[in-house]
């Protein structure tokens, strides 16, 4: 049998797991951040005739540029960020947003290069950098999780990073970013500065996006996803918008024809039903507020979110309470800092079993 050792792989990738939380058949997954209310009938019904209409059309390649998609993903920014003013040459998607960062990684890192975050953030952020042959620079928020301006300058100015990354709301805290901390980055960042926006629907209505930011920032990169507030997770359908100037630069690193002609006809139609999709959200917001308010009722340490998450604690054995849930059937995520576990906000049904779980793994550790 052949191992991966016996194969002439890069050594930089020597010893490394593929990345990923389990992927487990239970009753409650509240793991990894999606929205848990599936499409309505209608729109699985426009859905299906959707992928109808493209399926006559794929002996052919799909539109490269993925244009009509973009204009419609410009649409919606410029509805959820009003005057951001956004059109197609502004905008670009791929599949996920993960894919939208690999492109940013390979067209403005590489060998020789770096990039910046400040932890605990997303840990795809490191590996992505990683993979392309950026160099990781690990700066760190701030002990409640937030981003002082003056604190973030400095990791810049100290590191001079070829890329930025910028996390708000961010993952796994829940904490979104002052746009004064992000001006701050933008004025001293000597590169691109990517603001990962992936669970922007999510903010509170004080927390404008960094969108509002784009017009005189050409390196300024702001990504999205339709993975979580739109309810789309499985469609992979990540996209960004930043200057037409940093479009022309991804679109020498992609692969051509990399967004099927399926996955264009299928987010379109989404997009056509954003009102829906969006429509669960204000629930997941309340739901949230209430979640906060429960763990912290219960006595436990909880950060502040602007997410359909939120990261609590602190367990000096968190894996025993992941495992104690788990064996309840909720399936929650053990990342970010030790001592800390993350919740995705699902249906109140779900949240009850979360709590009710919850409060049998205490009672049980006591
Ligand atoms: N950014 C952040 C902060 C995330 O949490 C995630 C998903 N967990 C992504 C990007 C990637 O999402 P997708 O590829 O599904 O768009």
């Amino acid at each position: 049998m052949t191992s991966l050792n016996d194969l002439p792989l890069r050594d930089d990738l020597r010893g490394r797991e593929p990345y990923g939380a389990p992927q487990l058949d239970v009753p409650y997954a509240l793991n990894t951040n999606e929205n848990p209310y599936p499409p309505s009938e209608r729109l699985v019904k426009a859905l299906g005739e959707a992928v109808m209409d493209v399926a006559g059309t794929l002996n052919r390649y799909p539109d490269r540029n993925a244009v009509a998609l973009r204009e419609d993903l410009a649409a919606f920014l410029n509805t959820d960020t009003p005057g951001a003013g956004l059109t197609a040459e502004r905008v670009w998607a791929a599949n996920g947003s993960n894919e939208v960062l690999q492109q940013t990684l390979l067209a403005f890192g590489g060998p020789g290069r770096s990039a910046l975050g400040f932890e605990p953030s997303y840990s795809m952020h490191p590996i992505i950098t990683g993979v392309s042959g950026t160099r990781w620079v690990n700066a760190s928020r701030d002990e409640d999780f937030g981003l002082e301006p003056a604190r973030a300058v400095a990791a810049v100015e100290e590191h001079r990073p070829d890329i930025v990354f910028l996390t708000s709301p961010n993952n796994p805290t829940g904490t979104a970013l002052p746009l004064p901390a992000i001006e701050a980055v933008l004025a001293a960042a000597p590169g691109m500065v990517v603001v990962d926006e992936a669970y922007a629907e999510f903010r509170r209505a004080e927390t404008p996006s960094a969108l509002t930011l784009l017009d005189g920032h050409p390196r300024l990169i702001v990504t999205r996803t339709m993975s979580k507030a739109f309810a789309m997770a499985g469609t992979r359908l990540g996209y960004l918008a930043a200057d037409p100037a940093v479009v022309d630069a991804l679109l020498l690193v992609r692969l051509p024809y990399h967004l099927s002609a399926v996955t264009q006809a299928v987010a379109r139609t989404a997009l056509a039903y954003g009102e829906e999709l969006l429509g669960g959200v204000d629930a997941l917001r309340g739901e949230r507020d209430n979640l906060v308010a429960w763990l912290r009722g219960e006595g436990l340490r909880v950060a502040d979110s602007d997410a359909n998450f939120v990261l609590f604690g602190t367990f000096p054995d968190r894996r025993a309470v992941w495992q104690g849930l788990l064996d309840r059937g909720v399936l929650i995520r053990e990342v970010g800092p030790p001592e800390w576990l993350r919740v995705s906000v699902g249906t109140p049904r779900e949240m009850a079993a979360f709590r009710a779980a919850l409060n049998d793994v205490l009672k049980e550790s006591l």
